[in-house]
């Protein structure tokens, strides 16, 4: 089964893109993780799109289709979660040309619904885990109290550089114009999930399972 999850920053894409990961033994491909590696690891690519990044604004099409392009060929046995991706129309189109090329299809886009103020709120107190990914949240889910990692005991937690009020405000706008459109695209194919984003994080898991075991 390949799903895209679909919403807004913030909105929780990652994390349960993570729990479908954990039970369901999917692959989740997010072009966020992949084109933070690219700028660590200081390729060519990875120094183009670190201040678009940081300023919040969309890569190009081109890189992160090449990026998607180039994880495709690996093993996707148990199912592929986009995380991140579409996030054009462009990226819609290519991805379908994508699946298609390979015999795969895509069986669901969940939809998360969230406000822009728990958006705002969610971001500004975010973290991860420098090690395994694991999020934090300075308000519903704190670093544990003895300073280590709940998943992998490291202690290196980290910010993203564009998870501020300024970038954020970009990430937002680029969101309702340049991904939102796909909330009609994939309606318009009969592919479009809507499930509750706000709740607690075990809520939302199970909002999700739902609507994949019954679809
Ligand atoms: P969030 O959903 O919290 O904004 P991501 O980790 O998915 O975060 O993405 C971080 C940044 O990476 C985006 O603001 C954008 O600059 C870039 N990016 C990620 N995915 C894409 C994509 N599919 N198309 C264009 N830019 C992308």
């Amino acid at each position: 089964m390949n799903i895209i999850l679909l919403g807004p920053p913030g909105a929780g894409k990652g994390t349960q893109a993570r729990r479908l990961v954990e039970e369901r033994g999917m692959v989740q491909l997010s072009t966020g993780d992949m084109l933070r590696e690219a700028r660590v690891s200081g390729t060519e690519m990875g120094k183009r799109v670190a201040a678009i990044m940081d300023a919040g604004e969309l890569v190009t099409d081109e890189i992160v289709i090449g990026l998607i392009e180039e994880r495709l060929r690996g093993d996707i046995g148990g199912g592929v979660i986009f995380d991140g991706f579409p996030r054009t129309l462009a990226q819609a189109d290519a991805l379908a040309d994508l699946l298609e090329r390979n015999g795969q299809s895509l069986d669901h886009v969940v939809a998360m619904e969230v406000n822009d103020d728990a958006l705002v709120a969610r971001i500004t107190a975010r973290s991860t885990c420098g090690n395994c990914g694991e999020v934090y949240n300075d308000i519903t889910s704190p670093i544990p109290a003895d300073g280590k990692c709940r998943n992998c005991g490291a202690s290196d937690f980290r910010r993203r550089a564009d998870d501020n009020e300024e970038s954020l405000k970009t990430r937002l706008m680029e969101y309702y114009k340049k991904t939102s459109p796909l909330i009609g695209y994939y309606h318009a194919k009969g592919q479009l999930r809507w499930v509750p984003g706000l709740g607690e994080i075990d809520e939302v898991a199970a909002s999700i399972k739902e609507m994949l075991d019954s679809a």
